[in-house]
């Protein structure tokens, strides 16, 4: 089976953890700090909070906001149920906003249809690693002081306008789950220029402790430790910062892969008229984290199947977070009111994409597509 995302893990990513291994730390030290200093020099962003994973970072990010409970919160439905169940944990309310066919991101026209006087913040996903519409995002949010924050759990190494993914919103959170741009295994980080948020989910990343006496002289109160906030432990290890660190060093060769790739698919596929092919605006540098079509008169699920039997593990991204029981249940939503996701969530499959993924298995795709008896 050709799997749909896949790492790609080399000698020096393993020597790299082992080193560790051998060493006192195994927990959040030294490499954790390199890491962050790492994923801001990378971004451009100021301060850098690695996780446990992206959904651990979306949950500080939007706990650190300290908005007030009931705010609204407008964000994409089509996305992982991790972007979502942020705004739940923390008593926050999602309020859906429709996407756009091409890039299956979140449509800024939609988002001021959503605006009420409860709304204090948009959290959006840079789907796929295609960058949003940053600066028309960054005017409604300016118009009604709204804070951002941004799933980029897709979108390390992507740029908008020529800057990289990192610095657009108030929080950018971060995914190293072994199919997103770079792995730690499981890990993520929320990066923020605000020193108070930054602060706030420093100390929410480890029980809300803070430790001022730890390198106090006077061993009178070197114990001394006091809690100010309800945190959790959502730490990183330096095993993983280990790997995370040496993975960030290969990112733009990842990324290139991946564009390689992708440009190969649009050339194979240019032709297949039961395809339509992702579209990429002028203004990005894409991630592609994952290479989708949407299909045009034949049924997906028939083609699923199709694939599935033959090896090439597709795969649909993504079920609408409105559709699922909890937020059924839940979150009350209109669904009639979001006709491009639910189109998209009808047509749309993700083909394979990984920077280890070779020219042979691209050659095996288009051609298990081709023999589609539709
Ligand atoms: C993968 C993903 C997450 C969650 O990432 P984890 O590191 O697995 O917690 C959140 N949002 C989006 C859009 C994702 O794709």
């Amino acid at each position: 089976m050709i799997p749909y995302g896949h790492q790609c893990i080399e000698t020096d990513d393993i020597d790299a953890v082992v080193q560790v291994l051998q060493g006192d730390w195994l927990t959040t030290g030294p490499l954790v700090d390199k890491f962050e200093s790492a994923l801001c020099t990378y971004t451009g962003a100021c301060h850098g909070i690695a996780v446990n994973s992206a959904t651990s970072a979306l949950d500080i990010a939007v706990q650190a906001l300290r908005m007030p409970l009931g705010s609204e919160i407008i964000t994409t439905p089509f996305t992982f149920a991790a972007t979502n169940n942020a705004l739940l944990f923390n008593g926050m309310h999602p309020v859906f906003a429709d996407i756009q066919k091409a890039t299956r991101n979140i449509d800024p026209e939609d988002i001021r249809k959503r605006i009420t006087k409860k709304t204090t913040a948009i959290m959006y996903v840079d789907y796929a690693g295609h960058p949003c519409d940053i600066d028309e995002i960054h005017e409604i949010a300016d118009e009604h002081d709204l804070f951002l924050i941004e799933d980029a759990a897709h979108a390390l190494g992507a740029s908008y306008k020529g800057k990289k993914v990192g610095t657009f919103a108030d929080v950018t959170v971060f995914s190293f789950h072994p199919v997103k741009p770079i792995t730690t295994g499981e890990g993520g980080a929320a990066l923020t220029d605000d020193p108070r948020i930054a602060e706030n989910m420093r100390l929410l990343r480890s029980h809300g402790i803070i430790k001022e006496n730890r390198s106090t002289k006077d061993q009178d109160i070197a114990w001394q430790y006091d809690m100010t906030m309800l945190g959790r432990n959502y730490r990183l290890s330096d095993i993983q910062a280990a790997l995370g660190l040496s993975q960030l060093k290969k990112i733009d060769r990842f990324i290139e892969k991946r564009n390689s790739l992708a440009t190969l698919y649009q050339e194979k596929l240019r032709d297949i008229s039961f395809i339509e092919l992702p579209q990429t605006k002028s203004d990005v540098f894409h991630g592609w984290h994952l290479y989708t079509v949407i299909m045009k008169g034949v049924s997906r699920n028939s083609f699923f199947g199709h694939m599935r039997n033959n090896g090439i593990g597709v795969n649909v991204h993504y079920i609408p977070t409105y559709q699922l029981s909890y937020y059924k249940k839940n979150v009350a939503t209109d669904i009639s009111k979001y006709p491009v996701t639910e189109e998209l969530f009808k047509k749309i499959i993700t083909l394979p994409l990984y920077p280890t993924m070779k020219e042979s298995d691209i050659d095996k795709v288009e051609a298990t597509i081709k023999n589609f008896d539709r």
